[in-house]
């Protein structure tokens, strides 16, 4: 079963803990400077009138003041106002009462120690100002008296008073730095999390983004990746004087094997091509499946004659290599079409169309063969 929290606790709670604490140690601790008071007012036989200010400034004015503060717009504020009145009421008490030495100092240090709590050196001179301006006022309305003995009793409450409140504003001290430093690590731990989960996501990202340029089955880049960069490589080359490969690969008779081996198989097939055509690759080469059982090798830096090589390694090796999937002993061989930049084209589109018209050659005059684009006129006068 759920605690319930008893209405006056939960408003309590409501209430700025500047104004709650000062409540506390003003209700106890003023409680016992009016029992000093009061010892002091038979010591001293005040008249009537004494008594009546006595009880309504240390018992009335606590409550009143506190009542001021949590109905305040501005609570805090009105709260470091009403300490500051509670200095002057001292000043002019200590002077009407001649400074009894324990009451005058239990008192003055108080209200001078909880407005520099809240506001430093500052808070330290105004609370000072304040006794000392209450203090004149009491001179000039009743005359300057120094009476600063105290009996036993009065002098050893007026401690008891000083060390009350100096432990109830420690107390909470204690409690709000605990709850500061809780508040601290709670928000070093969501700092924590945070970044974690910044990173995952982050990781998560760079993931997604791997994955769209990535094609499933073979894990080479995809088709959109190649068109992404395949400007971007070309405009590179362009601006260093520098060739730009494309080996376009097709697998001879793929539908056969499918036919004959399954479908699997067939993916099985494409999976060691794509191994194979990853091994030799430099960096900068980007090695794509550009869809079915084609592939195309971008390879900027690389002259038309290396890059012919190279498609004749993986047509030789392709060809020698006996495939055994599923205990089944399998062959197959490949048709590449070669284009450079810039020999066969200046653009994207003209040396992918001399790559394809290469390939188509090199299946119609029998597969398993690489040829070379033909040579594009218009680009004659750059050197390859
Ligand atoms: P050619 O020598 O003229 O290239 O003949 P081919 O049989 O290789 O060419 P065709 O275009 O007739 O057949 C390609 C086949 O590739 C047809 C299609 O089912 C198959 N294919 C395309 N993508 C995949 C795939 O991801 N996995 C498998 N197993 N087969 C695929
Ligand atoms: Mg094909
Ligand atoms: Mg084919």
């Amino acid at each position: 079963m759920a605690l319930q929290t008893h209405p006056a606790v939960a408003s309590m709670r409501e209430v700025h803990w500047v104004v709650r604490m000062n409540y506390r140690g003003r209700t106890v601790s003023w409680g016992m400077i009016f029992a000093v008071c009061v010892l002091l007012g038979q010591e001293r036989a005040w008249s009537w009138g004494h008594w009546v200010a006595l009880v309504l400034q240390f018992v009335a004015y606590p409550q009143l003041s506190y009542l001021l503060a949590r109905h305040s717009a501005e609570p805090v504020r009105s709260e470091l106002r009403i300490l500051t009145l509670d200095s002057f009421c001292f000043g002019l008490w200590m002077s009407w009462m001649g400074a009894p030495l324990w009451l005058a100092y239990a008192l003055c240090a108080c209200g001078a120690m909880t407005l520099a709590a809240f506001r430093g050196m500052g808070g330290l001179y105004q609370a000072v100002l304040a006794q000392a301006s209450g203090a004149l006022c009491g001179v000039l309305l009743w005359g300057f008296e120094f009476r600063p003995d105290m009996g036993p009793a009065s002098t050893a409450l007026s401690m008891a008073s000083l060390t009350t409140y100096l432990w109830i504003f420690a107390h909470a001290v204690n409690v709000r730095t605990h709850r500061l430093n809780r508040i601290r690590w709670q928000l070093k731990d969501s700092e924590r999390a945070l970044q974690q989960q910044l990173l995952e996501i982050s990781a998560l990202q760079s993931q997604l983004r791997e994955q769209a340029n990535r094609d499933a089955l073979t894990g080479l880049f995809n088709r959109r990746f190649l068109d992404a960069t395949m400007d971007r490589e070309l405009a590179r080359c362009q601006r260093m004087a520098e060739p730009l490969s494309l080996i376009l690969i097709d697998i001879d008779h793929f539908k056969n094997i499918n036919d004959t081996f399954g479908h699997a198989a067939g993916d099985e097939v494409l999976r060691r091509l794509a191994f194979l055509l990853s091994t030799d690759a430099r960096s900068s080469d980007v090695v794509c499946r550009h869809g079915g059982e084609e592939f195309l090798l971008m390879l900027p830096h690389m002259p038309l004659a290396v890059a012919m090589a190279r498609a004749e390694r993986y047509r030789s090796m392709l060809e020698s290599s006996v495939m055994l999937i599923e205990g089944k002993r399998m062959r197959c061989t490949l048709s590449a079409g070669v284009a450079c930049y810039p020999v066969h084209g200046k653009g994207p589109s003209e040396l992918m169309a001399a790559a394809d018209s290469a390939l188509y050659r090199a299946k119609r005059t029998g597969r398993n063969r690489i040829e070379r684009a033909a040579e594009d006129l218009s680009t004659k006068s750059v050197p390859a």
